[in-house]
């Protein structure tokens, strides 16, 4: 039977409170069909706003589990409802697409899917990003919580968020009327994997998670001509260069040693020949930040340089580079710290502290944090659940193969040990947020 073959954690959960081991076991018993639907949603990878069926079996889920289902908010969001009485409004989050990445991981139930972009064009799609797991740990936390309506009392609202992976999904589903069709949330709760992490840890970062990510397009000007005549010419990509080095300055000299940001030029294209001088150069930038002030510093300030060595160069007023920044930016992630301190502990309750720890923030972005920006600050907290195989991770933690990052062609989380610290976090979370008093709980 299923049951001898259970994890460590089932062994290690008899050492944990009553509540913490029952959940644990609640998970265990319904894992095969958890695994069932994350192989489903591995194979079958959509991308950004095109997560048609991603988002119809979803729901599917969700409504057999007993929730209210709306459909097609913000493109193919999805919005799941269970009102249990009196109490607070609790949002759960997953994000739904894959990305345009090749599987190479050798799995069983690799993708080997195909489909377009928002434009038509097709790639081969992956869920590099792990979306699968937060797809799946929401639907295993809805079952959980649709189980022990006794326990808990107020509403739930579970999202399915699309094209996290473009930063506009969830400003997709807030424009088109996420608080205002249904409750605004008290909380909001969502979690990422950890391609960084061992399997069935959770770690969590009170305050500043993830950054601002602004990307930034600087398009130099130049006078073109023949690469023999320089004199001739207004070269851009010398003056691009030129801007490439002084950005650098950006960060190390304008900045306070303090602040934490990152300015890359990710992209420099120019030119045709080896001997024709071109007369634009463009470049592509990801800036990072995360409080609003060193935001606008750095923006204004590649503006300023970008503008300064044209200047320099002697171009004249007409062709000063133009910078475009991207709009919407993904804005920075602020974990409310009372939130974020409530469910660590939550967490340690259901998990023992050995498998809960507090990292610092990532330069990584997430367009979770518009939910607890737009339109109101709204108390959120997203927190990582570990996705690598404990034994790989203790390979790579002595010097043996580097682990694949998320978006990785290689990135393959353990499933069982991730899947199932996914939804006992996600149910535990929800339970202690809309918690009836524990004299009020069935049984007591
Ligand atoms: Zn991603
Ligand atoms: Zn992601």
């Amino acid at each position: 039977m299923i049951r001898t073959l259970l994890s460590a954690s089932a062994a290690l959960a008899l050492c944990l409170p009553a509540a913490a081991a029952d959940l644990n076991e609640a998970v265990e018993a319904d894992y095969e069909y958890l695994e069932a639907l994350y192989e489903h949603f591995h194979q079958n990878p959509e991308l950004s706003f095109q997560e048609t069926e991603t988002a119809k079996r979803l729901a599917k889920e969700l409504r057999k589990a007993g929730y209210d289902v709306t459909s097609g908010v913000g493109g193919t969001g999805i919005v799941a409802v269970m009102e249990n009485g009196e109490g607070p409004t609790v949002m759960l989050r997953a994000d739904m697409d894959g990305l345009p990445v090749e599987e190479q991981t050798g799995l069983p139930y690799a993708s080997e899917a195909r489909g377009p972009n928002r434009d038509g064009e097709m790639f081969p799609t992956m869920h590099a990003c792990g979306h699968d797991v937060h797809m799946t740990s929401l639907v295993g936390a809805a079952r959980q919580l649709a189980e022990r309506t006794d326990d808990w009392s107020g509403t739930l609202i579970l999202i399915g968020q699309p094209a996290e992976e473009l930063g506009l999904g969830a400003l997709a589903m807030i424009e088109d009327g996420l608080y205002e069709r249904f409750l605004t949330p008290d909380y909001v709760v969502g979690l990422h994997d950890s391609a960084s992490l061992p399997a069935g840890s959770i770690s969590y970062t009170p305050g500043w998670a993830l950054a601002n990510v602004d990307s930034v397009d600087i398009r130099v000007k130049g006078i073109g001509g023949h690469g023999a005549y320089p004199h001739t010419t207004k070269d851009p990509i010398v003056i691009a260069s030129q801007i490439v080095n002084n950005l650098q300055t950006l960060v190390s000299r304008e900045l306070s040693p303090l602040d934490r940001a990152v300015v890359t030029v990710g992209a420099f294209n120019a030119g045709s020949k080896h001997n024709i001088i071109s007369d634009e150069a463009h470049l592509q930038l990801t800036v990072r930040s995360f409080d609003d002030a060193t935001r606008e510093k750095l923006l204004s300030g590649i503006a300023r340089i970008a503008r300064a060595q044209a200047v320099s160069a002697g171009l004249p007023e007409e062709l000063m580079p133009v910078v475009e920044v991207e709009e919407p930016y993904t804005p920075s992630t602020f974990n409310d710290p009372d939130l974020t301190q409530r469910i660590a502990g939550v967490f340690r309750e259901q998990f023992g502290e050995d498998r809960v720890q507090e990292a610092p923030p990532v330069m990584g972005g997430e367009d979770f944090s518009q939910f607890g920006r737009t339109p109101e600050d709204v108390p959120a907290v997203i927190f990582w659940v570990g996705a690598v195989e404990p034994e790989r991770f203790a390979a790579a933690q002595d010097g043996g193969d580097a682990l694949p990052s998320l978006h990785s062609p290689f990135f393959a989380p353990d499933p069982r040990p991730t899947l199932t610290t996914g939804v006992e976090a996600m149910t535990a979370a929800a339970l202690d947020l809309l918690g009836k008093p524990a004299s009020q709980r069935a049984g007591d």
